[in-house]
């Protein structure tokens, strides 16, 4: 398949799990990760009509931005975010989906001059390989964001572990949704808390279907150049 193809593909697809689950197609983002592939074809998934990009590395944002332009599309940052990597990304970022430490929101604070809308993110599984907060942690540590004034947690993520069983991957996205509610019913105004950032190429479906309003595929979606 070609890029377009696999693009329709996709859609249909979040299309069929938006129906299953009864929700809205607007309510699902589709982040297009092009951390595996050129600036000519993200580029080109740009002119098929994709309006999000993800990048898991600085170096990989900043060369497709300025290629693609600041505010030509909406850019997420979705890797684990190196503090001293901060002050270059964090003006060219519309999304931070790795919050993982008060260290990273210290100096997120210290280097933003507006409030940067932040994920979140959470080991539900507790793989000592994952990085995230572990869902007990998850509410004391949002509540510390309250001492920074530059921090907005929209929502929270998750990635899940590689398994296969369809039943496992929906309880993982389903404790992260009930997470999200919780610390939604704090009523904390930085913390709305109202997204759900979960699901990847492999498992976008039951993602949607536990709630899921970004999702962020790279090899299904884009392909994988290197
Ligand atoms: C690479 C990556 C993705 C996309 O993975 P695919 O399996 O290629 O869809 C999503 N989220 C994060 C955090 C990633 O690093």
């Amino acid at each position: 398949m070609n890029l377009p193809e696999r693009y329709q593909t996709i859609l249909n697809r979040i299309e069929s799990s938006c129906q299953q689950a009864g929700r809205q197609l607007e309510e699902v983002h589709l982040v297009a990760v092009t951390k595996y592939v050129s600036v000519e074809t993200a580029k080109a998934a740009i002119e098929n009509g994709i309006q999000h990009i993800g990048e898991n590395r600085a170096e990989g944002l900043l060369e497709k931005q300025q290629a693609i332009g600041r505010n030509a599309v909406t850019w997420h940052f979705i890797g684990s975010l190196q503090t001293r990597k901060v002050k270059e990304v964090i003006s060219t970022i519309d999304y931070l989906h790795s919050l993982d430490r008060l260290s990273l929101a210290k100096e997120i604070d210290k280097r933003a001059d507006k409030p940067l809308n932040c994920f979140v993110q959470v080991n539900v599984s507790g793989e000592a390989s994952k990085h995230g907060m572990l869902p007990e942690e998850t509410i004391p540590f949002v509540k510390e964001l309250s001492a920074f004034s530059k921090i907005r947690v929209v929502g929270l993520m998750t990635m899940a572990p590689l398994i296969e069983d369809p039943e496992e991957l929906r309880a993982i996205f389903r404790r992260l949704k009930h997470l999200k509610e919780e610390v939604a019913s704090l009523n904390l105004p930085y913390a709305p808390c109202t997204e759900l950032s979960m699901g990847m190429s492999n498992d976008f479906e039951v993602a949607i279907e536990e709630g899921a309003t970004y999702i962020r595929i790279g090899t299904a979606l884009v392909g994988k150049e290197w």
